[in-house]
């Protein structure tokens, strides 16, 4: 019989989500899409110490963004009542038992992967003792840590999730969503495998982690009638380089206030990537690259930065900014005037078009671009040498001013109007092609430039301590960069390209006076090739 093929998501809500969970995100919902089956959306909301609906709300806006859409919205906290009534269930048929031992008593009662455990003194309780206590902890007369329910599991198992796991606890918190009802919350381990079978999930996709716990979730359906039962597939976690995926790590980096929120630029959250600029396509490209196996890797984090600049090579527009201004006066060029020149929105893309761009007698252009007394291999402007202006004229410098401690503060240059688009008529070539700003029409921005977060491959590896990696010259801020008109227009998630500098993303700190961009990626800087190797 065909069966129709339903999965589902489950993430706690208790932190953003991350690149590795869109690695799950992206084969749940793939495999429902490709099948023409259904994902849903199901909140694991069951430690109410630590979840708030601003996480579940992030949740949903980061799965959105990466272009999913959930069937239904489910919560573990719509089934607290039917999960109670088959802890009551377990209790009657003598499969569970209320243990008052302290956590540290019943923790020493578990053996060692070698040794088997040793049965607590609750175990053989009668059932209408277990089922008072039970329900006593759920009417709110018990402190926190005194009872817990266990599942009358096997002291003696290989596997020691199955010595005698706790199915449920006292917390007297109150929840996000069922607010002061419940003082009694289930393990995830007995929730998990009976909310799959409630939704009817087919297939449950889970990481590796979860491989011992399939005998739990097995004995735990076997053990409460329900009917259906998904099939469980695990898979290996994404671990990337130079970061880190966890989320009580990423917690502690926001919390310690090492990076400005989850959104933060430098975080590997969906968020903090999407404020970045990376295009969603781009991680979905990414996460169909790195494929499913169930080996454990690290991914590098240069694939990632591959699969950004072959969906931005494509897609973002070419824009001119000037990072590092240094200014032009081009003195053979009429003062008071300036002329509107045609430039190409994406060389990749006829769709894409042009755009004019306004040209003058001040320009910026960017300081790294001069150099007085030039290395070879130098090809950019320099006293005497003619390079060519993207779009506009041929250029060639011919003073050079500087300031009283010998920093040169601008450049005297003449143009040749007969290049212009910036071709020559008499085939005399140039070596470099400088991208530039008109300095009267120019817009002041911020920009903010970001590394790695973390200077080691695996951050803590050496020391046990991620904070001993991490990078204090993650995020460099430029605040006097100079951009074309066009650029102040850009909106928030709008990737462009700043031509031979990058990929930048408009930040949502802009305001209408000025515009803020974080730098998504680099290009390949091939003059640093050549110092590299010159070095
Ligand atoms: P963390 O260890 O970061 O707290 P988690 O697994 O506790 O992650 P959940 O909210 O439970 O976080 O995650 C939801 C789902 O995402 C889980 O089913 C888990 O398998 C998957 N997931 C989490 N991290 C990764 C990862 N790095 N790679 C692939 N899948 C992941
Ligand atoms: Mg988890």
């Amino acid at each position: 019989m065909f069966q129709k093929i339903i999965t589902r998501f489950p993430p706690e809500p208790n932190g953003f989500l991350h690149i590795g969970h869109a690695k799950s995100i992206c084969l749940n919902f793939g495999i429902a899409q490709d099948y023409q089956g259904t994902c849903n959306l199901r909140f694991d909301d069951t430690n109410p110490a630590k979840e708030e609906q601003h996480y579940v709300d992030a949740i949903k806006d980061g799965i959105s963004w990466l272009g999913y859409a959930w069937d239904k919205e489910c919560y573990a906290s719509d089934y607290f009542d039917q999960l109670y009534a088959w802890a009551v269930r377990l209790i009657n048929e003598g499969h569970a038992y209320v243990d008052s031992q302290t956590p540290e008593e019943i923790a020493a009662q578990k053996g060692t992967p070698t040794s088997p455990g040793s049965a607590s003194p609750y175990r053989n309780q009668d059932p209408k003792e277990a089922l008072r206590l039970f329900e006593e902890m759920k009417a709110g007369k018990h402190q926190e840590g005194s009872y817990v329910l266990r599942f009358k599991g096997d002291m003696a198992s290989s596997n020691m999730l199955l010595r005698d796991p706790i199915l449920y606890r006292i917390m007297h918190k109150p929840h996000h969503r069922t607010k002061e009802a419940w003082c009694i919350y289930p393990m995830y381990d007995y929730a998990h495998p009976l909310e799959d079978a409630l939704e009817g999930i087919t297939h449950s996709l889970c990481s590796l982690e979860f491989q011992d716990n399939r005998e739990l979730y097995d004995w735990v359906i076997e053990n409460t009638a329900v009917t259906t039962r998904p099939r469980q597939y695990e898979f290996a976690r994404l671990n990337l380089s130079y970061t880190v995926l966890s989320k009580r790590r990423l917690t502690e980096l926001v919390q310690d206030q090492h990076v400005s929120g989850w959104d933060d630029p430098r975080m590997p959250t969906l968020a903090g990537l999407r404020r970045r600029g990376l295009p969603a396509a781009a991680l979905r490209d990414f996460a169909s690259r790195i494929g499913v196996t169930k080996s454990d890797s690290v991914v590098e984090m240069a694939l990632l930065e591959h699969c950004v600049r072959d969906h931005l090579n494509k897609s973002a527009l070419r824009r001119m900014a000037v990072l590092d201004p240094l200014k032009v006066v081009i003195e053979n060029y009429p003062e008071e005037e300036s002329e509107e020149l045609e430039a190409v929105n994406n060389p990749e893309s006829d769709a894409d078009g042009t755009r004019m761009v306004p040209f003058g007698r001040e320009l910026w252009i960017e300081r790294a671009d001069f150099m007085e007394d030039p290395p070879k291999k130098f090809f950019r402007l320099a006293p005497g040498r003619e390079v060519r202006l993207r779009y506009a004229y041929y250029l060639t410098c011919t003073e050079v001013i500087k300031d009283s401690s010998g920093n040169v503060t601008e450049l005297r240059c003449n143009y040749d109007p007969a290049t212009k688009g910036g071709g020559s008529p008499d085939g005399r070539k140039v070596k470099a092609t400088l991208h530039w700003v008109s300095a009267a029409h120019a817009v002041a921005a911020e920009v903010r430039l970001y590394e790695n977060l973390f200077t080691a491959e695996t951050p803590g590896a050496a020391s046990g301590d991620m904070l001993d990696d991490i990078n204090q010259d993650s995020l460099g801020i430029l605040n006097n960069c100079q951009l074309e008109p066009a650029l102040g227009e850009t909106g928030t998630g709008d990737t462009v390209q700043f031509e031979r500098q990058g990929y930048f993303a408009a930040d949502p700190d802009s305001t209408p006076d000025r515009p803020v961009f974080n730098r998504t990626i680099g290009l390949r800087d091939t003059w640093a090739k050549v110092q590299k190797k010159e070095g």
